[in-house]
């Protein structure tokens, strides 16, 4: 029944161990999912700056273009003034000519207004680029350890699962029985140690004259309170 028993614990450990990979199996794809959405979020945040980056280019070069055709404007109705022949057609371009120069001057502190916007916010998107650089490092570094993880897993499930393969055909059929049903009323630990009268799947104390039974005992003993196969552990040693 030592053996047995050493058997089982073995068992229990590898498929314990196994439950604790699967569980990570099924985590894993979640983490990167979420890191994956978090870094496509930053990534939109920066291509939405990015445009509206682009925006204001295209509205200072629109400006700078009006001004260009404003101050062409006002040279060719200077022009006009040198072959004016009435004062009343005089006094005509001279109300247009200051209607042409207010309207550039307007169009001037438009620039010089969008150029300080697009100073502020040239420095803002090439922070935030700079910063999504790291960011994308690091997303991908993240990926491609997880990645590997992945792949690891099902390397170790699977030597998990020949492991436990090989213990169960070296353990009787009814006990192996016994072990499955504990292990399916117990969610996963059919066999636990017991350390100072504390039972350690249920953390309950064990009878002093069971204890000193499973201290000494041949026979497959389980826990009055949660039923698992219990064995001793001496921890002193
Ligand atoms: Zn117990």
């Amino acid at each position: 029944m030592r053996d047995q028993l050493a058997l089982l614990i073995e068992l229990q450990k590898v498929e314990s161990a196994a439950g604790k990979i699967s569980a990570r199996k099924k985590d894993l794809p979640v983490q990167m999912g979420e890191l994956e959405t978090k870094f496509i979020g930053f990534s939109v945040g920066v291509e939405t700056q990015q445009e509206q980056l682009e925006e204001l280019r295209k509205r200072r070069k629109e400006k700078d273009n009006q001004l260009r055709m404003g101050q062409e404007t006002l040279k060719r109705t200077r022009e006009r003034l040198l072959e004016v022949k009435t004062n009343r057609e005089y006094q005509s371009i001279l109300k247009e000519i200051e209607t042409l120069e207010t309207k550039n001057s307007h169009t001037e502190d438009e620039i010089i207004s969008l150029l300080e916007e697009l100073d502020v916010f040239e420095k803002e998107v090439k922070t935030k680029e700079a910063d999504l650089d790291v960011q994308r490092q690091y997303y991908e570094e993240d990926k491609a350890r997880m990645a590997k993880e992945l792949n690891s897993i099902a390397e170790e499930l699977e030597i998990c699962a020949r492991k436990s393969g090989e213990i169960r055909k070296k353990i009787p059929t009814e006990i192996l029985r016994k072990y499955e049903q504990i292990k399916s009323a117990t969610r996963g630990v059919a066999v636990v140690s017991v350390w100072k009268e504390v039972c350690g799947g249920c953390h309950m104390s064990i009878p002093p004259q069971l204890y000193n039974e499973l201290q000494k005992s041949n026979v497959l003993i389980t826990c009055p309170n949660c039923s698992r196969i219990v064995y001793w552990e001496n921890r002193n040693g």
